[in-house]
């Protein structure tokens, strides 16, 4: 890992969590400030329902809330979206945009991701940019290419001025229990640093890049040590207070 980025770990809670879930997160604040200070920036990005008590509860102090994704409007007739000035007032901080499941479940374009990355920026939000490739494409030995495309396609020049964070996650590797291995995941990151650095420069050698996949307790700790892997965004390891806490513990 990279010792001058501070390492980020984020959860994704995804379409789950209700009221009564942010005991959970009681339950995380009261570990981070008993136990050794966290060596990361926590964030959880719950449903959109529940963002504002995350950021209005001093119980979950320490614990910074994000989006899930945010329109790439700021207002207007999009009957159920919501849009990054909203998530930005309801105080998250940060915005997940192009998770692999809204590029799939909605056809998400890298054009409309950028859009997205845009318009959290201009709400003050810092955006969480996802990238990787399907299992086939790795297969057909194209992962770095996918990405490289996906990276130019999606990350929006206000990157150089602005705080954006890059999430490689694997599709193949979200969810289901399998991650590439350390030298693979170590492959991908460098490549992302490079092309970070082509187009931006010294700010692209201090942007994070975190890796998300099946981020797990038990192999945390190995992946967050991965050279150019400057922290992880985590789906099902984050609904747990003790395992989302042993992988910020990993750090
Ligand atoms: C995710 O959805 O961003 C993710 C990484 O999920 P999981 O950790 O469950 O694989």
């Amino acid at each position: 890992m990279t010792t001058t980025i501070t390492p980020l770990i984020a959860g994704n809670w995804k379409m789950n969590g209700l009221r009564g879930s942010l005991e959970e997160l009681t339950e995380l604040a009261g570990m981070l400030t008993t136990g050794e200070a966290p060596r990361a920036v926590v964030v959880v990005c719950p449903p959109a329902t529940i963002l504002h008590m995350i950021a209005s509860n001093g119980a979950t102090s320490g614990i910074l809330a994000g989006g899930q994704d945010c329109h790439a409007a700021a207002s207007g007739a999009h009957t159920g979206d919501v849009s990054a000035s909203m998530l930005a007032d309801a105080g998250a901080q940060y915005v997940i945009v192009g998770h692999s499941e809204r590029r799939a479940d909605h056809g998400e374009t890298d054009e409309q991701v950028r859009a997205k990355a845009e318009a959290a920026i201009g709400a003050g939000l810092k955006p969480i940019i996802c990238v990787g490739e399907t299992e086939a494409e790795r297969d057909a030995g194209r992962a770095e290419a996918v990405v490289a495309g996906q990276l130019a396609g999606s990350i929006p020049d206000a990157a150089e001025q602005h705080e954006v964070i890059v999430a490689y996650e694997p599709i193949w590797a979200i969810g289901t229990g399998r991650t590439p291995s350390n030298e693979d995941i170590g492959q991908m990151h460098n490549s992302i640093r490079r092309q970070l650095i082509e187009r931006f420069g010294d700010k692209g050698a201090t942007m994070r890049i975190l890796y998300g996949g099946s981020l797990k307790p038990q192999n945390a700790r190995e992946i967050l040590q991965v050279e150019n892997v400057n922290g992880g965004l985590v789906g099902g390891a984050s609904l747990l207070a003790k395992d989302f806490y042993t992988i910020i513990s990993a750090v």
